[in-house]
């Protein structure tokens, strides 16, 4: 089996391609390198340079190669980015993704792993949330991936392309001796570690006066490795059932910013300064996951909890301080 891996040099994206070579499918990587780094990637990787707004290279690398699935990855992920340029992130993230679906549909690969977003549900009405829970993303970012479901669907409808959406809750870790490495780094984990690292002074909490236990943002944190073993789950069961389907992919836990700073704090053993700091637009209070759905349908378990979480991106940013410029591989 061979499958087409956009994204494939970035964060989430290079841990999925490990886990895919260890069971034996053969990896192409699309990839433009603007936030992915060929370091993440192994030998066994074919990596494309490429973008997904050049038609023309899509449609070559489809000719080439006898892809059986297509998981999407790549994406611009930062919230506050996107509602200061929202074009940036409708171009790459729906035009581009619609550059990708008619490459598929045009060369015959009709099935694809979407990596979609907790951000759909905007600011939720039911906590834990359901994959039914009412969708209206309150950022551009979330819209953006709000509106690729709908592009999927109608795919679907269409031209009879199924797909999976995973909606991602907060993915966290590292595991294959690579980790999370973003330029400029927005995510409250690997901020924490920056901290504990010596490379910023404190962490700022982004609101204190939430209506939550400690007045801090409850979030889900899942980690990568459970990711894409759900990742995979989903793979098998596109190639066996062809069946589209959305599932939400997160712990089920909550913890607060403050839980998580007190919990890096123990295992890193550094005091990790923090400053209470006014809200950070479009944060809502409490997201968390009922991943019920693909625990029955796919089988799903997650294996790590917090602490597993936080230990194992500490070992990765400890090992490496500057990140991918170590050139590991
Ligand atoms: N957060 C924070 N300080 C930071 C970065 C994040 O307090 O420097 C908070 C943020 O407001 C949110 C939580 O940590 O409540 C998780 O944020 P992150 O950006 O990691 O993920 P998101 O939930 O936005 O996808």
């Amino acid at each position: 089996m061979k499958i087409l891996v956009t994204g494939g040099a970035g964060y989430i994206g290079s841990h999925a391609v490990r886990r895919l070579l260890q069971y034996n499918y053969k990896v192409v990587v699309y990839d433009n390198l603007v936030n992915g780094h060929k370091e993440s990637l192994p030998a066994e990787a074919e990596l494309v340079v490429g973008d997904l707004n050049d038609k023309e290279k899509l449609d070559k690398l489809f000719k080439e190669h006898e892809f059986d699935a297509v998981m999407h990855f790549a994406g611009f992920i930062e919230v506050g980015e996107s509602m200061k340029n929202p074009a940036k992130y409708y171009k790459n993230n729906v035009v581009n993704t619609l550059n990708l679906l008619e490459a598929m549909v045009n060369n015959n690969v009709k099935k694809i792993i979407f990596s979609s977003t907790a951000a759909l549900f905007g600011y939720p009405d039911e906590i834990p949330i359901k994959e039914e829970t009412k969708k209206e993303p309150v950022n551009v970012y979330g819209r953006t991936k709000l509106m690729t479901e709908q592009m999927l669907k109608d795919f679907d409808a269409a031209y009879g392309l199924k797909f999976i959406a995973l909606r991602y809750f907060n993915a966290s870790g590292a595991d294959f001796g690579i980790g999370e490495d973003h330029n400029p780094e927005t995510h409250l984990i690997p901020i924490i570690l920056q901290v504990a690292m010596g490379k910023r002074k404190a962490i700022k909490i982004f609101g204190t006066d939430y209506l939550t236990k400690d007045g801090t943002c409850i979030r889900d944190y899942i980690h990568v490795t459970d990711l894409i073993n759900a990742h995979v789950l989903a793979l098998k069961k596109l190639l066996s059932a062809n069946e589209s389907n959305y599932y939400n992919l997160g712990n089920g836990n909550g913890y607060s910013v403050k839980e998580i700073i007190e919990a890096a704090r123990e295992i890193t053993s550094h005091p990790i300064p923090a400053i209470k700091s006014k809200r950070r637009s479009g944060d809502p209070a409490v997201l968390v996951a009922d991943s019920t759905k693909i625990q029955k349908e796919l089988g799903w378990k997650p294996k790590y909890d917090l602490k597993a979480i936080i230990k194992s991106a500490w070992e990765w940013h400890k090992n490496n301080p500057s990140g991918f410029e170590e050139n590991i591989n």
